[in-house]
């Protein structure tokens, strides 16, 4: 339904070794890397529509919208327009004593389209930061020193800064090599029951037990609705939800919705949280919200929130980056939503799921295959073992012209769901089966 964006013809002439780079290997980390044996990175050139251009010339289906957070594809004339238009007036100014249009366009934006108790916004630097200010945001609302603790279900991930780390889930995270330096939290098992199972009470009995026995130590619960993404990529029912936010009201505890990974349409409804039709009292936005642009969040909360964190012996909200607010990423996010909002992004992210169920429901009989699912603009092929080794993976996918990383037991696809063609999710698709097929079957 959209247009194939293919970006210029592959020049053939450059030697094939031109996506790799040595100054790269010898010395620039990537995320979770040894420097010792990296894993070879391919050298991106230009990137257009859903479609990234090696150096070389090679062209690789995103299957991956760049760790989830490119909504329109890349090099969107709708976006780079709004950061050139913003770059001529100002690309920074502190908000500290001063503001300006696209911070309050942006605000505007999304509190029409965030839940309706939403009712202030704080402007971060990426969503491991957002997680940290609700995090702070929580305990000043709380305002209590015995009651500073945080609750969450395992199989969640929320960032890689310190305080988002120790509510990552305890050993598919980072806890392994920080163990003793992080913050100690409740954790209760992730819920069982799947999206698309019928509600089993027993279900939210661990957690209602947690929340009971530590009542006197917890601020709040910190968890992603309805998709669990980094952390396990599980699908849950929206029954726990509505459970844990009558609990959550029962305790006086202030209730955390991460939807940095499930915003602005990825599993089918524009916030997770429609799903379960249930309000948390601070909601974390980030990744798709310029659009994969530039890096951004926001932490949205309640006007009930807000007003017990100035009420607090603080009497201010402890946070304040540099960047906060930076209008170019303002004015980027402000165009990304309208742009979104202008879609038919229902129909579509509805097509390519019914396209992703019918296309991954043939590995549900294969021997490597633990469980293939999709929701949303999410299919996801759980294998029986880990993926330990990416090399591999990595390089049949640039053979198969497609950009996939799994991890752990995880492998899945998340197009850039406004972006990519039907021929072109067909041939994403073909290529994720064979991949796994052809390596772990
Ligand atoms: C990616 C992610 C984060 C962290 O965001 P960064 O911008 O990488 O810091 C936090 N929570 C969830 C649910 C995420 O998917």
């Amino acid at each position: 339904m959209t247009p194939e964006n293919i970006g210029p013809k592959p020049n053939r002439s450059e030697p094939a070794n031109a996506v790799f780079d040595d100054f790269d290997r010898n010395h620039l980390w990537h995320p979770y890397t040894s420097t010792h044996d990296p894993l070879p990175t391919f050298k991106a050139d230009h990137a257009q529509g859903a479609v990234i251009t090696l150096a070389d010339g090679t062209e690789l289906i995103d299957g991956m919208s760049s760790w989830w957070c490119v909504i329109h594809g890349y090099n969107h004339p709708v976006l780079n327009k709004a950061a050139k238009d913003q770059i001529d007036k100002m690309s920074h100014v502190m908000f500290g004593g001063l503001t300006h249009q696209p911070a309050i366009d942006l605000g505007k934006l999304l509190l029409s389209i965030l839940p309706p108790s939403m009712n202030h916004i704080f402007y971060a630097d990426s969503g491991s930061v957002a997680t940290e200010v609700a995090m702070k945001m929580a305990v000043q609302a709380i305002d209590d020193p015995e009651r500073t603790n945080f609750a969450t279900i395992r199989s969640g991930y929320h960032g890689d800064t310190w305080n988002a780390m120790s509510v990552c889930d305890p050993v598919t995270g980072m806890h392994g090599a920080f163990g003793g330096a992080l913050p100690v939290r409740f954790f209760a098992p992730s819920p069982g029951c799947g999206f698309y199972d019928e509600w089993n009470p027993a279900d939210y009995e661990p957690m209602r037990r947690l929340l009971d026995e530590h009542r006197d130590e917890i601020a709040g619960v910190i968890l992603e609705p309805i998709v669990q993404g980094a952390g396990g990529m599980r699908f849950y029912h929206p029954q726990y939800l509505r459970e844990l936010r009558r609990q959550c009201d029962e305790l006086g505890m202030i209730l955390v919705f991460d939807e940095i990974a499930t915003g602005f349409g990825r599993t089918g409804k524009l916030f997770a949280w429609e799903h379960a039709g249930v309000e948390p009292d601070i909601m974390l936005l980030g990744k798709c919200i310029t659009g994969g642009f530039m890096t951004f969040s926001a932490v949205a909360a309640s006007a009930r929130v807000a007003d017990m964190v100035s009420s607090s012996s603080a009497g201010v909200m402890m946070h304040g980056p540099t960047f906060m607010g930076n209008p170019l990423a303002c004015a980027v996010a402000l165009a990304s939503t309208r742009l979104l909002l202008e879609s038919p992004w229902q129909s579509r992210i509805k097509e390519i799921e019914t396209t992703l169920r019918e296309r991954l429901s043939v590995a549900e009989g294969w021997p490597c295959t633990a469980d293939v699912r999709v929701l949303g603009g999410i299919g996801v092929i759980e294998l029986k073992r880990p993926i330990t080794d990416l090399a591999p993976f990595q390089k049949m996918c640039v053979e198969e012209g497609v950009w996939i990383r799994p991890f752990g037991k995880n492998a899945y696809i998340m197009p850039p769901y406004m972006a990519i063609s039907d021929a072109q999710l067909d041939r994403l698709c073909t290529a994720f089966l064979k991949i796994i097929r052809t390596l772990y079957c």
